[in-house]
């Protein structure tokens, strides 16, 4: 064994072992797959090239080498539950891979692995064992090409390669389409590295389910197409896809028993020791919440880095659970307040080198994650008791499994996660029904509207173009590469019609009145991309004898470019010549919305600061909508400096400069990438100001050449798009000015009511509101003054009941208020007495009643006299003994109601 090498050498070793052999080193992509909404998270290092094995990419490298960051907290590579139990499973880890798209096969892949393992890393040769590929079901030949190759090598006994069938060595991404054999690379790390020591029936041996053989490195051989069940047709090409564990290597090399102990996790568990004040002794007897907190803060970190913050659904979900269980886990060994940012800001530390949108993130990464912990700090004390209640009641009616939907009540108002939940369950070995979980969130789901996450890949027709393509590229109307496609300069271009489809059926001439789809030898119609809507336009011909409206644009299949539309005149024969004319005045309207996409996009990142990242985009032409990552709404005065600052740059006419670079080069020099966008080795960037930048960004869209071109910006919405998600709409140009007309609009017509000029309309209404509210007051003034000559007319009525003077009156048009002060009108005249008011306010009874105190002595209560009245209007009533009033709903019983009142006093009082 050569001197130890830290886990950052061993990436790097790996990566320059095979740039060496001419591999192109590729970044990873990021966590959140681009462009592919049938899976939640990159769960293998396959997943960036999946559609250059399905023929539907190309790349300028035939070889790449990569090292991937991967997620596997969901669907069926689901590793969760196993994340802290044991020592070699994690949510988040990285996968070191090399690949051959059609170039080098299984004589260079598997010496080169042998090589890097056993020469360049020092493992013992005799400690490794190798697994080829035989079938158990007899359709697909033994892969003798690979053992043979195998036996070849330096050190390697025959003895030591193995044969296994389908479930451990042959590789399928689907139930068809590209699949091959593999070969694994397994090494044996000795009797005392066994886990299941003991077990009846255990025997250590290569994929004996124990610790002690460990495979270290699967190489996939994808040399078939299937077809069906058992029809497996020879790819033309071959590819080679190889994926080895980083963490795990490491752990290998580094001579450890746990990838815990490994240097990529030994910083973050002395941060974790020194935060919660224990010692290794303390942390080794109870390994597991070490294990935990150190994995997910990992994720947390990456996943925030790569745009997912915490939420309520799919992704967000994932992002929130882990933090939420990593702060569980905290508080097991002491630690009550957010902790996490400390944590995170090891890996960020550490990983950095290998990651840069780590530190680029940093902040976001760690607001987040303190965030994240105070909310769930609110709700988990009660959310905790509740669940303990419910595993009691569990326990005492003798079932074992929590109801899902139960489950499901605890996320959504205590913000207990499912896996949480779970967690807590086991520990009092009880369990919850994950599927009655999931059926209730998905039913919240599609009760609030967020619908279904996923949807399917589209593969529409493809095979009719397919074949059509390799037609036209064998004819040589095509290039093999395909159409070619240049939105950016012909926006009107001589052309031909090579190929026409209606109705799915590839015909020789289309008449007008049919929906009609075309292939050109070249256009300039821009394909839906990165928010950017697709043109729209026609496609005429030469002479003018026929016409096709172009409604839409897509891309099925590399190289395939398929314009959809109706023939609108004459009749359409392949081989004819043709002018493509893109709907220009809508490409500009589309063109000045992209441009200030990427200006508000800067702007966000001044006003509100670097976490407000893109997390998608709309640009149409009536419209732009932009989602960035921000906790709160936006305050208006935000608003308005963020609509200024676009425009202001709008105003200082920057020039925009367009250039193909490297990913590698705009990346190194700053360019902002989008969350959920692929790149590929060359990419477009947009510079707004070469001198000044003001804006950076990759962008496969369409602009402006300057930015005063865009004419004016303003936004007419602000909110929220999903959790921790807000969502600006804007308009420009055009958009911009019909929404100044129509409110310009508004405003002449609102001088024009107040007989007033615009600028004066404000003064003006808020003179109309001083006086309608001054003739209000009149009109109170007025009605009290009424009522009071009223009463004073009745009181001249008073009888009196045993010496006693008693009043019952009704008045018209009074208000409560006015009541109230004849009450007083009463007690100033009668220092001793009695007087019940009653009114029919807003078409319901009501009435007061007054007791003077020297009577309250002798036993009468206001509160008792308005409670029998308000029963006989149907109403209630209460208040103090000297005043109190009822309200009802019967204003016809209200003179009953009186009467009652005074009957009730003269039996008191006589
Ligand atoms: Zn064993
Ligand atoms: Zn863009």
């Amino acid at each position: 064994m050569k001197k130890t090498m830290t886990g950052a050498e061993i990436r790097q070793s790996f990566i320059e072992y095979f740039q060496e052999k001419g591999h192109a080193v590729v970044p990873s992509s990021s966590l959140v797959p681009g462009g592919d909404q049938t899976l939640l998270f990159t769960n293998a290092g396959m997943v960036q090239f999946k559609d250059v094995f399905l023929g539907m990419d190309k790349r300028e490298y035939t070889r790449a080498v990569d090292s991937q960051k991967c997620m596997r907290v969901a669907g069926k590579h689901n590793d969760l539950d196993d994340v802290g139990r044991d020592d070699s499973h994690h949510t988040f880890f990285e996968m070191l891979g090399n690949w051959s798209f059609g170039d080098y096969y299984k004589k260079e892949a598997i010496t080169w692995a042998w090589d890097l393992l056993t020469k360049k890393w020092g493992l013992d040769t005799s400690k490794l064992y190798v697994t080829v590929f035989k079938d158990d079901k007899g359709d697909i030949p033994t892969d003798d090409e690979a053992s043979g190759i195998w036996k070849q090598q330096e050190g390697m006994d025959s003895s030591r390669v193995l044969y296994f069938g389908r479930k451990e060595n042959f590789w399928e991404m689907a139930e068809t389409g590209p699949c091959g054999p593999c070969s694994e690379i397994h090494i044996d790390r000795g009797e005392n590295f066994c886990n299941r020591k003991g077990e009846p029936g255990h025997v250590c041996q290569v994929n004996g389910d124990c610790a002690r053989y460990l495979e270290i490195w699967n190489l996939v051989f994808i040399q078939y197409n299937r077809v069906s069940v058992d029809r497996f047709d020879p790819l033309p090409a071959k590819h080679v896809d190889t994926g080895m564990g980083f963490e795990r290597i490491v752990a290998i090399l580094q001579d450890v028993n746990s990838n815990y102990r490994t240097d990529l996790f030994s910083p973050l568990m002395m941060k974790i020791r020194e935060l919660a004040g224990t010692s290794v002794k303390e942390m080794d007897a109870d390994f597991t919440p070490y294990r935990v907190i150190a994995d997910h803060t990992r994720a947390a970190a990456f996943l925030i880095a790569d745009g997912v913050v915490p939420g309520n659904m799919g992704r967000n979900y994932v992002c929130r659970m882990i933090i939420r269980r990593a702060a569980r886990f905290g508080s097991k060994i002491g630690l009550n307040q957010p902790f996490m940012a400390k944590v995170a800001q090891v890996v960020i530390d550490h990983y950095s080198d290998a990651y840069p949108e780590l530190l680029k993130n940093q902040q976001s990464i760690l607001d987040n994650l303190t965030r994240e912990e105070k909310r769930f700090q609110r709700t988990v004390e009660s959310g905790v008791s509740h669940l303990e209640e419910l595993l009691d009641g569990l326990k005492a009616s003798g079932k074992k499994i929590l109801d899902g939907g139960k489950a499901f009540e605890l996320y959504a108002t205590h913000g207990l996660p499912l896996e949480i939940t779970r967690d807590i369950a086991r520990e009092v070995n009880l369990d919850v029904d994950e599927t009655g979980f999931k059926a209730a969130m998905e039913e919240h789901k599609v009760q609030s509207g967020a619908g279904k996450a996923f949807g399917n890949m589209g593969g529409d027709q493809v095979e009719v173009f397919r074949a059509a393509f390799e037609r036209l590229v064998a004819k040589g109307l095509l290039p093999a590469s395909g159409v070619l496609y240049d939105p950016y300069n012909w926006l009107e271009v001589d052309t031909s019609i090579i190929g026409l489809f209606s109705e799915g059926e590839e015909l020789e001439q289309v008449e007008s009145g049919s929906d009609v789809e075309v292939i050109l030898p070249r256009t300039g119609f821009y394909i839906e991309s990165g928010g950017q809507v697709s043109d729209t336009g026609s496609i005429v011909s030469i002479d003018g004898d026929w016409e096709i409206r172009i409604d839409d644009v897509r891309r099925p299949a590399a190289g395939i470019i398929i314009h959809t539309g109706k023939v609108i005149k004459g009749t359409v024969k392949t081989g004819d010549k043709a002018l493509l004319k893109v709907d220009r005045e809508r490409r500009m309207d589309i063109m000045r919305n992209h441009t200030a996409t990427h200006l508000l996009h800067a702007q966000l990142h001044r006003v509100l600061g670097d976490h407000a990242r893109q997390s998608g985009s709309l640009v149409a032409p009536d419209r732009l909508r932009f989602d960035f990552n921000h906790p709160e709404a936006l305050t208006q005065e935000q608003l308005e400096s963020i609509e200024s600052g676009v425009n202001r740059e709008i105003l200082a006419s920057h020039p925009l400069a367009v250039k193909e670079k490297s990913l590698q080069t705009a990346m190194s020099e700053g360019a902002m990438a989008l969350f959920g966008e692929k790149y590929g080795e060359k990419v477009r960037t947009i510079t707004i100001d070469e001198e000044h930048p003001i804006s950076y960004e990759l962008c496969g869209g369409t602009h402006v050449d300057n930015t005063g071109d865009i004419g004016t910006f303003i936004i007419i919405s602000e909110g929220s798009a999903a959790a921790g998600i807000r969502r600006i709409e804007a308009v420009t140009g055009r958009g911009a000015y019909e929404v100044i007309r129509s409110r310009n609009r508004i405003l002449h017509r609102a001088a024009r009511l107040t007989n007033s000029s615009i600028d004066e309309v404000v003064t003006k209404i808020n003179n109309l509101q001083d006086e309608v509210e001054a003739l209000r007051n009149q009109i109170t003034r007025t009605r009290q003054e009424w009522v009071r000559a009223e009463f004073e007319q009745e009181l001249g009525k008073v009888s009196l009941v045993a010496g006693v003077p008693v009043l019952s009156v009704m008045l018209k048009e009074a208000d409560v208020d006015s009541l109230r002060q004849m009450t007083d009108v009463f007690r100033q005249k009668n220092p001793s007495g009695v007087v019940a008011i009653g009114s029919v306010i807003n078409d319901k009874p009501m009435i007061i009643c007054s007791v003077t105190d020297d009577l309250v002595k002798r036993g009468l209560n206001a509160g008792d006299l308005v409670r029998q009245a308000a029963a006989i209007v149907g109403g209630s009533g209460g208040g103090r003994p000297v005043l109190a009033q009822a309200g009802g709903k019967d204003p016809a019983k209200l003179p009953d109601a009186l009467a009652s009142i005074l009957e009730l006093v003269r039996s008191k009082l006589e």
